[in-house]
């Protein structure tokens, strides 16, 4: 049995904290390699390394003084230093980045800081080797992650380690230059690093019990979800349900190698487990629910529509042509309607609609904003009878008026779109029908 443990921010924003990891590592013998964020907020209102490093280096590019900040940095990383009573010192190391800061040497070398350094005190902290992901991680000339060469690399040299610490966010450009994924992509390096050392398991440990039912912020004390299949887990992501990076699944999900979601605070939790597929019933008819605020709807009507050819088409076109991407499209007979993100949509309104005019000849076009969506996601619902009826019964109860209805074919999530203000309370309500009453 191998493993590889990637540990957030959160999880490694102090001593104390990198001492529960310690305990978490330690605890598992197939705990073999580990994947580190950068130190992230100790407390709510502190700052995460990886926005200090952006502002420091920042300055050091307006040709401000940066001196101070980066000591600012450096006393972080000496605080768990000492905390850990390591013997070790990064005075070389800062004497290195800020060289190279002074260069202006690039913003993602400077981000990836965060975790380089970390990666150093944790591989001295566990006694494991450390691994640069610059000399294994790779980017091609287009910036995009060289998948074919990574794994090659890679999986020779864990091959030739027991046991490392390989920072998680970066890697390095066919000219050694260094370049980072997107805003917490050392899930991502987790991701790759399970893939190559073809581990049994890849698990992800954060300061949540795993995925939530229903956002917490909207459902109190929501139940967290068991198992979650990839495809339901990019429906619930797209819809809103942060908790690993949107793209951390695509290196292995054609491994078979399962992600647990794993809290850093409370170990004993079993936490999610993500997989391609599973026998597993849910618990509940849904896995989760997951939403989004900020729609607008364009409704078109014309008599006769369904009889000419090419309508939807032209009308795509128009919102096409004004770079504007759809996210929803139910219709009637004689009506389309396009849902799309009121923010993208707002300051081309005019042209959108002008666009349809001249391409269709509709008879008439209505406008509503300020509409969220709802997607209820679950592989439990394929082929049972009476979930549309509970969640339709369960948001009349709770008076939420539904504007639109979208049930994907592989009926593993249902959309409804409902007024921004209805929100929250329509979430509730789902939540109270599928998961408290279960009726
Ligand atoms: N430290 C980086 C960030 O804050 C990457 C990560 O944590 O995964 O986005």
């Amino acid at each position: 049995m191998k493993k590889v443990v990637k540990f957030g921010g959160s999880s490694l924003a102090s001593a104390e904290q990198f001492k529960k990891v310690g305990d978490i590592i330690r605890a598992e013998e197939c705990r073999r390699y580990v994947v580190p964020s950068a130190p992230g907020k100790r407390f709510s209102g502190d700052t995460k390394v990886t926005d200090m490093l952006y502002q420091c280096y920042g300055a050091a590019v307006r040709e401000k003084k940066f001196a101070g900040l980066l000591e600012d940095i450096k006393a972080r990383y000496n605080e768990i230093i000492e905390g850990l009573g390591l013997d070790l010192s990064l005075e070389k190391e800062f004497a290195i980045i800020k060289e190279n800061f002074g260069k202006k040497i690039g913003r993602d070398y400077a981000a990836s800081r965060g975790e380089y350094l970390n990666g150093i005190i944790m591989a001295n902290y566990l006694g494991y080797d450390f691994i640069d992901a610059a000399d294994v991680v790779f980017f091609d000339e287009n910036g995009y992650f060289d998948e074919v060469k990574t794994n090659d690399v890679l999986s020779k040299r864990l091959e030739e380690s027991e046991r490392a610490v390989i920072p998680g966010f970066y890697g390095s450009m066919p000219d050694g230059s260094i370049k980072t994924f997107s805003r917490g992509g050392s899930d991502l390096t987790g991701s790759i690093v399970a893939k190559a050392a073809k581990v049994d398991m890849y698990e992800n440990w954060t300061d949540v019990s795993g995925f939530m039912i229903a956002d917490p912020r909207i459902v109190p004390n929501p139940k967290a979800i068991e198992a979650i299949t990839y495809k339901e887990l990019r429906e619930l992501s797209y819809m809103g349900a942060t908790v690993l990076h949107e793209d951390a699944i695509f290196p292995i999900r054609k491994e078979g190698i399962p992600i647990n979601i794993r809290n850093t605070n409370a170990p004993e939790d079993k936490g999610t487990l993500i997989v391609e597929a599973t026998c597993r019933h849910p618990k509940y008819v849904i896995t989760g629910i997951a939403g989004k605020q900020g729609f607008a709807s364009i409704t078109i009507e014309k008599a006769m529509m369904n009889s000419e050819i090419g309508f939807c088409r032209k009308v795509l076109q128009v919102f096409e042509d004004n770079g504007i991407s759809i996210e929803h499209m139910p219709s009637g007979i004689d009506t389309m309607t396009v849902l799309v993100h009121q923010s993208e949509f707002e300051e081309k309104e005019q042209k959108v609609l002008a666009g349809i005019h001249q391409a269709v000849q509709p008879d008439s076009i209505e406008l509503e904003s300020d509409l969220a969506l709802i997607a209820i996601v679950g592989r439990g619902m394929r082929s049972k009878r009476g979930t549309s009826g509970r969640i339709f019964s369960a948001l009349a109860h709770a008076h939420v008026n539904v504007k639109m209805i979208d049930q994907g074919s592989s009926e593993l999530n249902i959309v409804v779109g409902v007024r921004n203000h209805d929100f929250e309370n329509a979430i509730r309500a789902l939540y109270d029908i599928f998961v408290i009453t279960k009726i």
